[in-house]
């Protein structure tokens, strides 16, 4: 069939049905844009870039804190020695000086003492380690549900896309196989005002005598025309095509 033999009457219908696909595509891309909002991913993204920050956070911490333990528990088993050294040193008999075995004992006295506040100082090290610990633990569990919960985000707006784009391509090449039909002119027209009216170019005359997009109200002579010609019409305030 020729582009010339197209009727007037289907020459409107067609351009009406284009119209209907492309106002179908434009709804699917405007979800498609908003998609993935809809699955929260920006939201779970940076989620589980805060409790990853806070993860390695903690995990500093209490990497910090076993180092310092570490070397409390080092400088504690030191002065246990010479704790040992200095009681071995009182008790094997050797010194008979009197001033010299109360210095000794006083040593021993100051030694354990000076014990005494580190063993208190390990064992709330201990505690906050304990603290720590289960913080972390608390916060990679956090990571973990997060993490699972953006995947599978992920996957379902990846598949709801998928769908999406699928639906808009068999739209398009269901428009398509009526756009052939159409002069390349008029289809450059249509085009033109799909993109600069919001994707309506074509729109409807209402009760035969006002514009489907602007609403304005057609003169008599206009309405008269709507009436006695077929096909497509123009309008002449918004430069939309009017079909009956
Ligand atoms: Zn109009």
């Amino acid at each position: 069939m020729g582009l010339s033999e197209i009727e007037p009457v289907e020459l409107a219908s067609t351009l009406r049905d284009v119209q209907k696909f492309d106002t179908e595509i434009l709804s699917i891309r405007r979800e498609i844009a908003v998609l993935e909002d809809k699955h929260h991913l920006g939201e779970l993204s940076s989620e589980l870039e805060k409790a990853r920050a806070s993860l390695a956070e903690k995990e500093a911490e209490l990497e910090d804190l076993e180092l310092k333990q570490h070397k409390l528990d080092g400088e504690l088993a030191l002065l246990s020695e010479k704790i040992s050294k200095e009681e071995e040193k009182m008790m094997s008999g050797t010194i008979m000086n009197p001033k010299e075995l109360t210095a000794i004992q006083a040593e021993i006295f100051a030694l354990r003492k000076k014990r005494d506040e580190m063993e208190t100082e390990d064992l709330e090290e201990m505690v906050a380690l304990d603290g720590l610990r289960q913080g972390s633990l608390e916060v990679s569990r956090l990571v973990e549900e997060v993490s699972s919960g953006l995947e599978a985000a992920r996957e379902a707006y990846g598949r709801e896309l998928e769908e999406k784009e699928g639906e808009v391509a068999r739209l398009e090449a269901e428009r398509d196989k009526l756009k052939v039909r159409l002069d390349p002119d008029l289809i450059e027209r249509y085009e033109k005002l799909l993109a600069e009216k919001d994707g309506l170019a074509v729109v409807e005359i209402l009760q035969g005598r006002s514009c489907g997009g602007c609403r304005i109200e057609f003169s008599r002579t206009q309405i008269d025309r709507f009436q006695h010609e077929e096909g497509i019409f123009r309008c002449e305030y918004c430069r939309r095509i009017l079909v009956k």
